[in-house]
């Protein structure tokens, strides 16, 4: 089933995304040469449960140890924060955040340079979030999730670099992970329609290589089975009559919010 969510709903939404956005502004200068991954984590942990009463939603879920999912270079998602590994300049690093709040949950990732990068990778990181902007442009009522997914290709042609398949985005409200499943690829008009109300987590993954994915033995790091770079943007999505409402931006633009109060 897949949920409606009424305008309420969404403000409380938007208000965690919120503290994901500022996060992610936050981490954008944190993140140098010589910062370890344990650290960044623990610097999103703080910060989460410093706002609000939030807290670090990917923690503990499914069992994954770390506040965030950090991915560097290779890895593409659910990467171990780790006070060992340290980043150093030209590599780029996917933060993946989660935040509950009152019930709610958020979901938005970004991958980050760390210092000066290569004009591939750059490249890659630019087409993954213009990937994104694409997909979130099409995510109105009447669409269809398989506009989502096409909208992703069509950023991609021209270009060499892998759609990642075998990860995909999701609904995201009272759970992290709730229907419709959101494949970044698909036919236009094709899957569930749009609806008014759906919030959807969004996340175009590319890499600059193959499109096939492993998991590494910690059961977790997911990496591109050739090893080459991977990019993932992310934004938890609201569905309006008014157009697509990101509600993991740093500037929470709603009201007190009051869920319930509206009907969808
Ligand atoms: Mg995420
Ligand atoms: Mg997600």
């Amino acid at each position: 089933m897949i949920n409606l969510r009424t305008q309420g709903e969404m403000d409380t939404i938007a208000h965690a995304g919120s503290i994901i956005g500022r996060c992610h502004a936050e981490l954008s200068k944190l993140i140098v040469p010589g910062v370890s991954t344990g650290e960044v984590d623990t610097f999103v942990e703080e910060f989460i449960v410093g706002h609000d009463g939030a807290v670090p939603a990917f923690k503990g879920l499914y069992g994954f140890p770390g506040s965030a999912c950090i991915s560097v270079n290779e890895e593409v998602v659910h990467g171990i924060p780790d006070t060992q590994r340290v980043l150093t300049e030209g590599d780029v690093v996917s933060v993946d955040i989660g935040v509950r709040l009152d019930g709610w949950y958020s979901d938005s990732a970004r991958t980050f340079a760390v210092g000066p990068i290569s004009p591939e990778a750059r490249a890659l990181l630019d087409v993954t979030s213009r990937a994104l902007d694409a997909a979130m442009e099409v995510s109105v009522p009447g669409k269809h999730v398989g506009d989502i997914g096409a909208a992703v290709i069509k950023t991609c042609e021209g270009t060499s670099y892998g759609i990642i398949r075998e990860l995909v985005g999701h609904g995201v409200g009272r759970e992290l992970h709730e229907e419709p499943q959101v494949p970044n690829y698909g036919s236009p008009g094709h899957g569930p329609m749009l609806r008014e109300g759906m919030v959807l987590a969004i996340e175009p993954m590319l890499s600059a290589g193959t499109p096939r994915i492993k998991t590494l033995d910690d059961g977790w790091t997911v990496i591109t089975a050739d090893r080459s770079l991977s990019a993932h943007f992310e934004h938890t999505v609201g569905i309006t009559l008014d157009g697509p409402r990101i509600l993991t931006l740093a500037e929470d633009t709603v009201g007190a919010g009051h869920p319930g109060a509206d009907t969808p």
